[in-house]
Protein backbone atom coordinates (compact mmCIF):
# COMPACT_ATOMS: atom_id res chain seq x y z
CA UNK A 1 0.00 0.00 0.00
CA UNK A 2 1.47 3.30 -0.88
CA UNK A 3 2.07 5.52 1.87
CA UNK A 4 0.63 8.78 0.52
CA UNK A 5 -2.96 9.11 0.97
CA UNK A 6 -5.45 11.31 -0.98
CA UNK A 7 -7.45 13.13 1.84
CA UNK A 8 -11.24 13.49 1.38
CA UNK A 9 -12.57 15.51 4.04
CA UNK A 10 -15.99 15.42 4.74
CA UNK A 11 -17.21 17.25 7.85
CA UNK A 12 -20.75 16.60 8.94
CA UNK A 13 -21.80 18.29 11.29
CA UNK A 14 -24.78 16.75 13.15
CA UNK A 15 -27.26 18.26 16.09
CA UNK A 16 -26.51 15.75 19.05
CA UNK A 17 -30.07 15.63 20.92
CA UNK A 18 -33.40 16.49 20.12
CA UNK A 19 -35.24 18.01 22.47
CA UNK A 20 -38.87 17.79 24.23
CA UNK A 21 -40.91 20.51 22.45
CA UNK A 22 -43.33 22.55 23.36
CA UNK A 23 -47.41 20.50 22.28
CA UNK A 24 -48.82 22.55 19.64
CA UNK A 25 -53.02 22.68 19.93
CA UNK A 26 -54.38 19.11 18.57
CA UNK A 27 -56.89 18.83 16.05
CA UNK A 28 -59.01 16.32 15.24
CA UNK A 29 -58.21 13.88 12.28
CA UNK A 30 -60.25 14.12 9.27
CA UNK A 31 -62.87 11.75 8.75
CA UNK A 32 -61.05 9.64 5.49
CA UNK A 33 -63.61 9.99 2.22
CA UNK A 34 -64.00 7.07 0.70
CA UNK A 35 -64.43 7.30 -3.23
CA UNK A 36 -63.21 5.40 -5.29
CA UNK A 37 -62.27 7.09 -8.49
CA UNK A 38 -60.26 5.43 -11.52
CA UNK A 39 -56.67 7.20 -12.80
CA UNK A 40 -57.83 9.39 -15.29
CA UNK A 41 -56.57 8.10 -18.48
CA UNK A 42 -55.83 11.11 -20.21
CA UNK A 43 -53.33 13.77 -19.13
CA UNK A 44 -54.23 16.47 -17.78
CA UNK A 45 -54.14 19.65 -19.33
CA UNK A 46 -51.28 21.09 -17.19
CA UNK A 47 -50.34 19.38 -13.81
CA UNK A 48 -47.36 20.74 -11.88
CA UNK A 49 -47.31 19.91 -8.01
CA UNK A 50 -44.99 21.86 -6.59
CA UNK A 51 -41.82 20.34 -5.71
CA UNK A 52 -38.86 22.05 -3.19
CA UNK A 53 -35.33 22.50 -4.65
CA UNK A 54 -31.94 22.43 -3.43
CA UNK A 55 -28.80 21.82 -4.90
CA UNK A 56 -30.35 20.98 -8.10
CA UNK A 57 -31.17 24.33 -9.74
CA UNK A 58 -28.42 23.80 -12.28
CA UNK A 59 -31.32 24.49 -15.26
CA UNK A 60 -34.53 26.25 -14.60
CA UNK A 61 -36.19 23.04 -15.64
CA UNK A 62 -34.76 21.40 -12.99
CA UNK A 63 -37.48 20.61 -10.20
CA UNK A 64 -36.00 18.48 -7.57
CA UNK A 65 -36.17 18.27 -4.14
CA UNK A 66 -32.98 16.84 -2.45
CA UNK A 67 -33.79 17.88 0.73
CA UNK A 68 -33.05 14.72 2.60
CA UNK A 69 -35.90 13.63 5.45
CA UNK A 70 -36.43 16.83 6.93
CA UNK A 71 -40.49 17.64 6.91
CA UNK A 72 -43.54 19.58 8.27
CA UNK A 73 -41.26 22.16 9.45
CA UNK A 74 -37.45 21.94 8.84
CA UNK A 75 -36.29 23.16 12.42
CA UNK A 76 -32.62 23.08 11.17
CA UNK A 77 -33.55 25.75 8.33
CA UNK A 78 -35.11 28.27 10.30
CA UNK A 79 -33.88 31.67 9.84
CA UNK A 80 -33.34 33.86 12.49
CA UNK A 81 -36.56 34.97 14.19
CA UNK A 82 -37.36 38.65 13.47
CA UNK A 83 -35.02 38.49 9.94
CA UNK A 84 -35.67 40.80 7.39
CA UNK A 85 -35.44 38.58 4.09
CA UNK A 86 -34.87 40.31 1.14
CA UNK A 87 -35.98 39.21 -2.01
CA UNK A 88 -35.44 39.96 -5.45
CA UNK A 89 -36.86 39.10 -9.22
CA UNK A 90 -34.41 37.14 -11.54
CA UNK A 91 -34.72 39.79 -14.83
CA UNK A 92 -38.39 38.60 -15.93
CA UNK A 93 -41.70 38.27 -15.00
CA UNK A 94 -44.48 41.13 -15.82
CA UNK A 95 -44.96 44.27 -13.64
CA UNK A 96 -48.84 42.25 -12.81
CA UNK A 97 -46.97 38.97 -11.38
CA UNK A 98 -44.35 40.53 -9.67
CA UNK A 99 -47.21 43.03 -7.61
CA UNK A 100 -48.81 39.16 -7.10
CA UNK A 101 -46.23 37.59 -5.46
CA UNK A 102 -45.11 40.61 -3.19
CA UNK A 103 -48.63 40.58 -2.66
CA UNK A 104 -49.38 36.98 -1.44
CA UNK A 105 -46.36 36.41 -0.20
CA UNK A 106 -46.33 39.23 2.17
CA UNK A 107 -49.58 37.27 3.81
CA UNK A 108 -46.85 35.32 5.80
CA UNK A 109 -45.77 38.13 7.38
CA UNK A 110 -49.14 38.66 9.31
CA UNK A 111 -48.62 35.63 11.67
CA UNK A 112 -44.54 34.92 11.46
CA UNK A 113 -41.79 37.75 12.78
CA UNK A 114 -40.63 37.49 9.44
CA UNK A 115 -40.50 40.45 6.69
CA UNK A 116 -39.97 40.29 2.92
CA UNK A 117 -38.27 43.43 1.51
CA UNK A 118 -38.55 43.09 -2.03
CA UNK A 119 -35.40 44.53 -3.52
CA UNK A 120 -34.29 45.89 -7.33
CA UNK A 121 -33.11 43.11 -9.28
CA UNK A 122 -29.69 44.50 -8.98
CA UNK A 123 -29.22 44.55 -5.99
CA UNK A 124 -25.97 41.98 -6.23
CA UNK A 125 -26.77 39.32 -2.83
CA UNK A 126 -30.41 38.90 -1.55
CA UNK A 127 -31.73 36.15 0.64
CA UNK A 128 -34.26 34.86 -1.72
CA UNK A 129 -34.55 35.46 -5.37
CA UNK A 130 -37.57 34.38 -7.27
CA UNK A 131 -37.90 33.48 -11.05
CA UNK A 132 -40.62 33.60 -13.15
CA UNK A 133 -41.07 31.60 -16.05
CA UNK A 134 -43.00 29.52 -17.99
CA UNK A 135 -42.51 25.13 -17.50
CA UNK A 136 -40.15 26.40 -14.59
CA UNK A 137 -42.23 24.02 -12.21
CA UNK A 138 -43.27 25.10 -8.92
CA UNK A 139 -40.98 25.20 -6.51
CA UNK A 140 -38.21 26.71 -3.72
CA UNK A 141 -35.65 25.74 -1.10
CA UNK A 142 -36.45 25.15 1.72
CA UNK A 143 -35.53 27.88 4.76
CA UNK A 144 -32.06 28.69 4.84
CA UNK A 145 -31.28 26.10 2.54
CA UNK A 146 -31.38 28.70 0.14
CA UNK A 147 -28.28 29.94 1.69
CA UNK A 148 -26.53 27.30 -0.59
CA UNK A 149 -27.62 28.58 -4.12
CA UNK A 150 -25.43 31.16 -5.71
CA UNK A 151 -26.95 34.79 -6.21
CA UNK A 152 -26.76 34.06 -9.94
CA UNK A 153 -29.36 31.51 -9.30
CA UNK A 154 -32.73 31.92 -8.12
CA UNK A 155 -34.15 30.28 -5.02
CA UNK A 156 -38.09 30.22 -5.91
CA UNK A 157 -39.22 29.18 -9.04
CA UNK A 158 -42.87 30.00 -10.26
CA UNK A 159 -44.49 28.57 -13.64
CA UNK A 160 -46.47 31.52 -14.73
CA UNK A 161 -48.30 29.84 -17.41
CA UNK A 162 -49.64 27.23 -14.25
CA UNK A 163 -51.68 30.37 -13.23
CA UNK A 164 -53.51 31.11 -16.03
CA UNK A 165 -57.46 30.13 -16.18
CA UNK A 166 -57.47 26.61 -17.56
CA UNK A 167 -61.40 26.14 -17.34
CA UNK A 168 -61.24 29.43 -19.30
CA UNK A 169 -58.95 28.48 -22.55
CA UNK A 170 -60.39 25.27 -22.81
CA UNK A 171 -63.84 26.29 -23.38
CA UNK A 172 -62.53 29.02 -25.27
CA UNK A 173 -60.94 26.51 -27.82
CA UNK A 174 -63.61 23.78 -28.02
CA UNK A 175 -65.69 27.35 -28.95
CA UNK A 176 -63.26 27.69 -31.68
CA UNK A 177 -63.55 24.27 -32.78
CA UNK A 178 -59.68 23.52 -31.33
CA UNK A 179 -59.10 20.39 -29.64
CA UNK A 180 -57.47 21.64 -26.23
CA UNK A 181 -53.75 21.79 -26.21
CA UNK A 182 -50.82 23.77 -24.71
CA UNK A 183 -49.51 24.82 -28.18
CA UNK A 184 -52.73 27.12 -28.89
CA UNK A 185 -52.83 27.92 -25.20
CA UNK A 186 -49.47 29.38 -25.35
CA UNK A 187 -50.38 31.18 -28.43
CA UNK A 188 -53.30 32.47 -27.07
CA UNK A 189 -51.85 33.51 -23.57
CA UNK A 190 -49.05 35.46 -25.54
CA UNK A 191 -51.41 37.03 -28.07
CA UNK A 192 -54.82 37.92 -26.08
CA UNK A 193 -55.56 39.59 -23.18
CA UNK A 194 -54.44 36.70 -20.04
CA UNK A 195 -57.18 35.83 -18.38
CA UNK A 196 -55.82 34.64 -14.72
CA UNK A 197 -56.71 31.73 -12.15
CA UNK A 198 -55.99 34.29 -8.88
CA UNK A 199 -56.99 31.25 -6.59
CA UNK A 200 -54.48 29.10 -7.92
CA UNK A 201 -51.77 32.21 -8.33
CA UNK A 202 -52.56 33.05 -4.32
CA UNK A 203 -52.02 29.24 -3.32
CA UNK A 204 -49.54 28.68 -5.09
CA UNK A 205 -47.48 31.56 -4.12
CA UNK A 206 -48.67 31.00 -0.54
CA UNK A 207 -47.28 27.63 -1.10
CA UNK A 208 -43.44 28.39 -2.08
CA UNK A 209 -43.03 31.24 0.27
CA UNK A 210 -44.16 28.56 2.94
CA UNK A 211 -41.28 26.82 2.08
CA UNK A 212 -38.92 29.50 1.65
CA UNK A 213 -39.45 29.96 5.56
CA UNK A 214 -39.00 26.57 6.44
CA UNK A 215 -42.43 24.62 5.94
CA UNK A 216 -42.18 21.34 4.36
CA UNK A 217 -44.82 19.15 2.61
CA UNK A 218 -47.81 18.36 5.27
CA UNK A 219 -48.69 14.83 2.87
CA UNK A 220 -45.19 13.96 4.52
CA UNK A 221 -47.02 14.07 8.13
CA UNK A 222 -46.31 10.50 9.88
CA UNK A 223 -49.21 8.17 8.88
CA UNK A 224 -51.58 11.05 7.28
CA UNK A 225 -51.82 8.91 4.11
CA UNK A 226 -52.08 5.36 3.40
CA UNK A 227 -50.53 5.67 -0.18
CA UNK A 228 -51.10 3.36 -2.94
CA UNK A 229 -47.48 3.00 -3.68
CA UNK A 230 -47.13 1.50 -7.07
CA UNK A 231 -50.79 3.42 -8.55
CA UNK A 232 -48.99 7.06 -7.19
CA UNK A 233 -45.38 5.43 -8.85
CA UNK A 234 -46.81 4.99 -11.89
CA UNK A 235 -48.86 8.10 -12.22
CA UNK A 236 -46.00 10.67 -11.38
CA UNK A 237 -43.97 8.85 -14.02
CA UNK A 238 -46.98 9.30 -16.30
CA UNK A 239 -47.89 12.74 -15.62
CA UNK A 240 -44.89 14.53 -14.62
CA UNK A 241 -42.35 12.11 -15.81
CA UNK A 242 -40.80 11.62 -12.01
CA UNK A 243 -39.07 8.58 -11.44
CA UNK A 244 -39.27 6.23 -8.09
CA UNK A 245 -36.84 8.59 -6.09
CA UNK A 246 -38.19 12.01 -6.94
CA UNK A 247 -42.04 10.42 -5.91
CA UNK A 248 -40.61 9.21 -2.93
CA UNK A 249 -38.82 12.47 -2.12
CA UNK A 250 -42.20 14.19 -3.10
CA UNK A 251 -44.63 12.51 -2.14
CA UNK A 252 -44.34 9.14 -0.25
CA UNK A 253 -42.11 10.36 2.08
CA UNK A 254 -42.72 10.26 5.75
CA UNK A 255 -41.12 12.60 8.10
CA UNK A 256 -40.13 11.79 11.45
CA UNK A 257 -42.38 12.60 14.12
CA UNK A 258 -39.84 15.64 15.53
CA UNK A 259 -40.40 17.36 12.48
CA UNK A 260 -43.47 18.13 13.11
CA UNK A 261 -43.13 20.11 15.74
CA UNK A 262 -46.28 18.73 17.97
CA UNK A 263 -48.93 19.46 15.63
CA UNK A 264 -51.63 17.12 14.53
CA UNK A 265 -51.75 16.18 10.57
CA UNK A 266 -53.48 19.15 8.87
CA UNK A 267 -55.54 18.29 6.15
CA UNK A 268 -56.47 22.01 5.39
CA UNK A 269 -52.66 23.14 5.36
CA UNK A 270 -51.46 25.11 2.23
CA UNK A 271 -48.30 23.02 2.29
CA UNK A 272 -50.62 19.72 1.48
CA UNK A 273 -50.68 18.17 -2.27
CA UNK A 274 -54.41 17.62 -3.48
CA UNK A 275 -54.90 13.95 -2.90
CA UNK A 276 -57.28 11.86 -5.53
CA UNK A 277 -58.76 8.88 -3.92
CA UNK A 278 -57.13 5.78 -6.84
CA UNK A 279 -53.67 6.98 -5.40
CA UNK A 280 -54.78 5.54 -1.74
CA UNK A 281 -55.46 2.05 -0.50
CA UNK A 282 -58.61 3.51 1.62
CA UNK A 283 -60.17 5.83 -1.44
CA UNK A 284 -59.15 8.78 1.05
CA UNK A 285 -58.94 12.56 -1.07
CA UNK A 286 -58.08 15.46 -0.30
CA UNK A 287 -58.90 18.87 -2.26
CA UNK A 288 -56.24 21.49 -3.33
CA UNK A 289 -56.16 23.93 -0.49
CA UNK A 290 -55.71 27.54 -0.92
CA UNK A 291 -55.94 29.54 1.86
CA UNK A 292 -53.29 29.22 5.36
CA UNK A 293 -54.68 27.14 7.55
CA UNK A 294 -55.36 27.80 10.87
CA UNK A 295 -52.97 24.84 11.27
CA UNK A 296 -50.51 27.13 9.18
CA UNK A 297 -50.84 30.34 11.10
CA UNK A 298 -50.31 28.76 14.21
CA UNK A 299 -47.20 27.05 13.48
CA UNK A 300 -45.82 29.65 11.40
CA UNK A 301 -46.64 32.22 14.36
CA UNK A 302 -44.92 29.26 16.85
CA UNK A 303 -41.55 28.92 15.03
CA UNK A 304 -41.37 32.75 14.35
CA UNK A 305 -42.80 34.18 17.62
CA UNK A 306 -44.32 37.91 17.19
CA UNK A 307 -44.36 37.98 20.95
CA UNK A 308 -40.92 36.49 21.90
CA UNK A 309 -37.12 36.71 20.70
CA UNK A 310 -36.47 33.19 20.18
CA UNK A 311 -38.65 30.51 19.41
CA UNK A 312 -39.69 27.91 21.54
CA UNK A 313 -39.00 25.36 18.75
CA UNK A 314 -35.86 26.69 18.13
CA UNK A 315 -32.58 23.61 18.24
CA UNK A 316 -29.20 24.27 17.88
CA UNK A 317 -27.88 25.13 14.37
CA UNK A 318 -24.36 25.74 13.23
CA UNK A 319 -23.06 27.13 10.28
CA UNK A 320 -20.33 26.58 8.92
CA UNK A 321 -18.47 29.46 6.26
CA UNK A 322 -15.10 30.23 4.75
CA UNK A 323 -13.61 26.66 4.76
CA UNK A 324 -10.03 27.86 3.64
CA UNK A 325 -7.51 25.11 4.86
CA UNK A 326 -6.46 22.05 6.01
CA UNK A 327 -3.22 21.54 8.05
CA UNK A 328 -2.88 17.41 8.11
CA UNK A 329 0.12 16.23 10.41
CA UNK A 330 2.30 13.11 11.45
CA UNK A 331 0.90 12.57 15.30
CA UNK A 332 3.46 9.91 16.81
CA UNK A 333 2.22 9.70 20.20
CA UNK A 334 -1.26 8.44 18.44
CA UNK A 335 0.42 6.56 16.17
CA UNK A 336 -1.19 8.50 13.25
CA UNK A 337 -1.92 11.27 11.54
CA UNK A 338 -4.09 14.96 12.83
CA UNK A 339 -6.04 16.91 10.98
CA UNK A 340 -6.66 20.60 11.76
CA UNK A 341 -9.69 22.29 9.63
CA UNK A 342 -9.91 25.98 9.24
CA UNK A 343 -13.35 27.27 8.74
CA UNK A 344 -16.08 29.91 10.92
CA UNK A 345 -18.75 28.44 13.10
CA UNK A 346 -21.67 30.18 13.80
CA UNK A 347 -23.84 28.64 16.69
CA UNK A 348 -27.40 29.66 18.17
CA UNK A 349 -28.37 30.18 21.59
CA UNK A 350 -29.41 26.42 21.54
CA UNK A 351 -26.50 23.53 23.23
CA UNK A 352 -25.83 20.99 21.16
CA UNK A 353 -22.96 18.46 19.90
CA UNK A 354 -20.97 19.27 16.56
CA UNK A 355 -19.23 15.74 15.21
CA UNK A 356 -16.38 16.23 12.49
CA UNK A 357 -16.24 13.26 10.65
CA UNK A 358 -13.33 13.28 8.29
CA UNK A 359 -13.20 10.24 5.17
CA UNK A 360 -9.42 9.20 4.27
CA UNK A 361 -9.53 7.66 0.82
CA UNK A 362 -6.77 5.52 -0.26
CA UNK A 363 -5.16 6.95 -3.58
CA UNK A 364 -5.87 3.07 -4.87
ZN1 LIG B 1 -44.21 22.24 -2.17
Amino acid sequence: MKKSLLFLICCTFCIGSLFSQKKMPQKKMPQKQVAKKQMPQKQKLYSAPCTTLRDELKSPTAAVDTTPGRNIANNYAMWDNATELTVKFMNAGSQFMRERVIQYSKEWEQYANIKFKFVPDNTPVTNLRVLLGESYGHNSYVGSDANQAPQSKQTLNFDTLAFVSYDYYIAEMKKRGIKPNMVDLKKMVTTEAVVWNNREMRGTILHEFGHALGLMHEQSYPGAINWNTDTVYTYYKKYQGWDKRKVDHNVLKVANQFYTNGTSYDPKSIMHYSVDAFLTKDGYSLPANYDLSAGDKALISALYPKDRTISALEVPKVTISNFQKLDVENNSTRQGISMYPTFDLKTNSKLGEVYVVAMLVDEN
